[in-house]
C-alpha cells in the first residue's frame, strides 16, 4: 500500500442507523453543567446527565484519559441516549459507535477483531486539504432563509455558498452586473433579496463577523508575498479510522462499508494506516477526534474481551468508552468468579459509574411528545394520555415503538390525527414483554422445549 486511499471516502454518506435516538442532540446542560428540565431532546434523568456532562468536560480538558464510564440502570432508562448525548455534546463531528456485548459472539470474526473495529469506528480523523481557486470561478454561495448571501469577493472572484447549486452562476453574474466589477472586492458582504433578485452591498466584513462566518469555516484567505490576496479553499474530510482501514484493506474495498461485511482486517494494514495518520498529524494535515464507543450488555463480554479493553484504553487516540448493563452481581464470562455487573475488578476500577433511574409519568409524556414531533406524527390529547399510560405500565421503548405503528394504523383508516382507537389497535396487535410472558405461561404446554 504505497499511498493511503482517501479518494473514495469523499463521496461516502454516513448512514444514520440509530433512528430511535435521532431526537438526542446533546446532554441538555447549561453553561455550568446544570441539566435543563428538557433540552436538546433530553428529558429528566438529571443526575445521570449532569455526571455525563462532567465527564465530557474532563475529557475535553484532558483531565482524564484511559477511563471508561459504566451506565447502570434498568432497560429503557436512557443509557444509550445518554452515551449518544455525550458524543453530540463533544461536537457534531464526534463519532459515535454502538454495539451490544452479545454481537461479539455472532460475528464471523474473532471477538477481539470485532472490538478493534468498534474502537476504530469511534475514532475520527479530520483530514485537511487546501486547494487554490481559479480566478473568476464562483466557488460557493450561501443563501440564507431571508436570502442574504455572505460574499467575499475579489474582482470577478466570488466566494459564496449555496444549497441551491443551480443558482450559483446566476447569482455571481447578477452581483457583478448590479455592483460593477470594480466595486466588488474581497471581503464584501452582499444581500440578495431572493424574491426580487435585488442585490445590495451591506458593507465589508473581512474580519470574523457573523456574515463572514456564514461563508463557512473552511473558506479562508491567504495574504501572498506580492500583496495580492489569493483565495484558498480548505476542504475538510471527516472519516473514522475504521473507514480508512476498510477502504485500504485489499480484500474488502469500500463497498463493504455499506454492507458491513468487512471481515477481518490485517494488523499490518492498520499499522501502515496508523503510521500515515501520525505523519499527517505531525504535518498539521490531520487531527484525531476521539469519539464515544458505547457497548451495551457489557456483562456478555468475557475475560479475554475485558483484557483487550484494558489495553485499548491505554492508546492515546482511545475514544470515551461507555458500557452499560442492567445486571447485578453475576459470573464473569470465561471464569468461575462472580463480580458486580459481571465485570472483572481491575476493569471495574477504571470505571466511573453512573446510575439511571426509572422515569416518572410526566417524563414519559414529555419524551413521547418529543418523539411524536420527531416522527412528524400528529396525535390527539386523548391518544397521548393513553400512550403515556401504556409507557408507564410497560416500557418507554415499547410506547415509543407504538408511535410509528399507530401512525400507520391511522393512515390506513385515512385519518390525519392519531386517535385512541389507533393506539389501542396496535396495542392489541403487538405484545409488550409482560403480556407476551403471560401468554407464554398460559400456553406453555403447546410449545416445544
Ligand atoms: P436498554 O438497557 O434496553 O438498552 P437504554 O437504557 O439504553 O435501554 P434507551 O434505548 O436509551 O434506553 O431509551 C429508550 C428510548 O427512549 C430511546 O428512543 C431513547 O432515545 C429514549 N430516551 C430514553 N431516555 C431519554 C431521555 N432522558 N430523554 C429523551 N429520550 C430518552
Amino acid at each position: 500500500m504505497a499511498e493511503i486511499k482517501l479518494s473514495e471516502m469523499r463521496d461516502l454518506t454516513r448512514i444514520e442507523r440509530i433512528g430511535a435516538h435521532s431526537h438526542i442532540r446533546g446532554l441538555g446542560l447549561d453553561s455550568v453543567l446544570e441539566p435543563r428540565v428538557s433540552s436538546e431532546g433530553m428529558v429528566g434523568q438529571t443526575s445521570a446527565r449532569k455526571a455525563a456532562g462532567v465527564i465530557v468536560k474532563m475529557v475535553q480538558e484532558g483531565k482524564i484519559a484511559g477511563r471508561a464510564v459504566l451506565l447502570a440502570g434498568q432497560p429503557s432508562t436512557g443509557k444509550t441516549a445518554i452515551a449518544m448525548g455525550m458524543a453530540k455534546s463533544l461536537g457534531q463531528e464526534t463519532p459515535f459507535a454502538m454495539m451490544a456485548g452479545s454481537e461479539l459472539f455472532s460475528l464471523e470474526m474473532s471477538k477481539t477483531e470485532a472490538l478493534m473495529q468498534a474502537f476504530r469506528k469511534a475514532i475520527g480523523v479530520k483530514i485537511k486539504e487546501e486547494t487554490e481557486v481559479i480566478e473568476g470561478e464562483v466557488v460557493e454561495i450561501q443563501i440564507d432563509r431571508p436570502a442574504v448571501a455572505g460574499a467575499a469577493i475579489k474582482t470577478g472572484k466570488l466566494t459564496l455558498k449555496t444549497t441551491e447549486m443551480e443558482t450559483v452562476y446566476d447569482l455571481g453574474a447578477k452581483m457583478i452586473e448590479a455592483l460593477g466589477k470594480e466595486k466588488v472586492q474581497s471581503g464584501d458582504v452582499i444581500a440578495i433579496d431572493k424574491a426580487s433578485g435585488k442585490i445590495t452591498k451591506l458593507g465589508r466584513s473581512f474580519s470574523r463577523s457573523r456574515d463572514y462566518d456564514a461563508m463557512g469555516p473552511h473558506t479562508k484567505f491567504v495574504q501572498c508575498p506580492d500583496g495580492e490576496l489569493q483565495k484558498r479553499k480548505e476542504v475538510v474530510h471527516c472519516v473514522t479510522l475504521h473507514e480508512i482501514d476498510v477502504i485500504n484493506s485489499r480484500t474488502q474495498g469500500f463497498l463493504a462499508l455499506f454492507t458491513g461485511d468487512t471481515g477481518e482486517i490485517r494488523a499490518e494494514v492498520r499499522e501502515q494506516i496508523d503510521t500515515k495518520v501520525a505523519e499527517w498529524r505531525e504535518e498539521g494535515k490531520a487531527e484525531i477526534v476521539p469519539g464515544v464507543l458505547f457497548i451495551d450488555e457489557v456483562h456478555m463480554l468475557d475475560i479475554e474481551c475485558f483484557s483487550f479493553l484494558n489495553r485499548a484504553l491505554e492508546n492515546d487516540m482511545a475514544p470515551i468508552l461507555v458500557v452499560a448493563t442492567n445486571r447485578g452481581i453475576t459470573t464473569i464470562r470465561g471464569t468461575n468468579y462472580k463480580s458486580p455487573h459481571g465485570i472483572p475488578i481491575d476493569f471495574l476500577d477504571r470505571l466511573l459509574i453512573i446510575s439511571t433511574q426509572p422515569y416518572t409519568e410526566e417524563e414519559i409524556r414529555k419524551i413521547l411528545d418529543i418523539r411524536t414531533q420527531e416522527e412528524d406524527v400528529e396525535m390527539s390529547e386523548d391518544a397521548k394520555v393513553l400512550l403515556t399510560k401504556i409507557g408507564t405500565d410497560t416500557s418507554l421503548r415499547y410506547a415509543i415503538n407504538l408511535i410509528t405503528s399507530a401512525a400507520l394504523a391511522c393512515q390506513k383508516r385515512k385519518g390525519k390525527i392519531v386517535e385512541m382507537e389507533d393506539i389501542s389497535r396496535v396495542y392489541q396487535l403487538f405484545y409488550d414483554v409482560k403480556r407476551s410472558t403471560q401468554y407464554l405461561m398460559e400456553y406453555q404446554s403447546q410449545y416445544m422445549f
